[in-house]
């Protein structure tokens, strides 16, 4: 290989000039990712250790070295069970594809048109309702909290389901492609209790928290106040109009022509 210089008996190639680069960003990008999160402390608290654990060694400290040995031999598994949630969110940024998207043709009709919609006319008679949109892969696990009824998307049909006094009203509504796989589901709460200061209900944390696990966007009428939300990859934008929201879901069911790798990263902008 092209040796391009030496630091004494080290001699440096291209290959290696690029490893260094792709590393370095790689690092750069998890720091991204974690700045600011609780995360970021427990990996700062993981360094301290190895740190530590290093020197223990290099001086010779033989009970304490083993001490910190042992911690950080399971600093792998440590770090599996701490970052679960991130690993699991990374892993879903990493496989979404933007095209193996469901079928969000219905008719002519559009599905986004059908539910922008179902939930505006919830809204208007304030009927709380939750859906969640599953933009790529599936989530069985959430289909099976609740009862699948797998049934052709309609209107009338997502708005009497979410009819209160009704048996089927509770709980999430789970739509992928063109149809309605399940109602009735639980979903995983969001640890945030608020939201830019703004007290959160139950259905607002649950259909934040399925966006920070899968790749899906959930729909929230308020039960209270009738206003129309929406929560994506962890972001809840609330009180949406009409057009924001048929515009909102229009833009992100379908496939965008142009948006491919670049948008994985977007997602991670601090
Ligand atoms: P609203 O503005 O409609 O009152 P909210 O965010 O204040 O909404 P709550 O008043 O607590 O929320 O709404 C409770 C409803 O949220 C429950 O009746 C249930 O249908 C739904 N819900 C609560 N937790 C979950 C969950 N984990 N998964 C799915 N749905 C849930
Ligand atoms: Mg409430």
């Amino acid at each position: 290989m092209l040796e391009i210089f030496k630091i004494g008996f080290l001699s440096v190639t291209l290959l290696d000039v690029f490893d260094i680069i792709i590393v370095t960003f790689i690092f750069y990008w998890l720091y991204k990712i974690i700045r600011g999160t609780v995360a970021a402390q427990i990996f700062l608290g993981l360094i301290i250790v190895l740190v530590l654990s290093f020197l223990a060694q290099a001086a010779n400290f033989k009970a304490l070295g083993w001490l910190l040995k042992l911690i950080s031999d399971i600093w792998v598994i440590a770090f599996i069970v701490l970052f679960q949630p991130e690993i699991r969110r990374l892993l879903v940024l990493l496989g979404r594809n933007p095209l193996a998207r469901p079928f969000f043709k219905h008719g002519n009709k559009d599905i986004a048109e059908i539910i922008t919609e179902a939930a505006f006319e919830l809204s208007q008679v304030q009927h709380g309702a939750l859906i969640v949109i599953v933009r790529s892969a599936g989530i069985k696990g959430v289909v099976e909290t609740g009862e699948e009824i797998n049934a052709k998307i309609n209107k009338n049909l997502i708005r009497t389901i979410f009819f209160p006094r009704t048996p089927l009203h509770d709980g999430a509504m789970i739509i992928k492609g063109d149809l309605i796989q399940a109602v009735r589901c639980t979903l995983p709460l969001s640890s945030m209790n608020t939201y830019n200061d703004y007290p959160l209900g139950m259905r607002h944390r649950a259909g934040l928290g399925i966006t920070e696990q899968a790749d899906v966007i959930s729909l929230i009428v308020s039960e209270e106040t009738g206003s129309i939300s929406i929560a994506d990859n962890g972001k809840l934008m609330r009180g949406l109009s009409r057009n924001s929201l048929s515009e909102y879901l229009e833009k992100n069911l379908t496939i965008q022509h142009g948006k491919g790798i670049r948008s994985i990263f977007e997602y991670f902008r601090p």
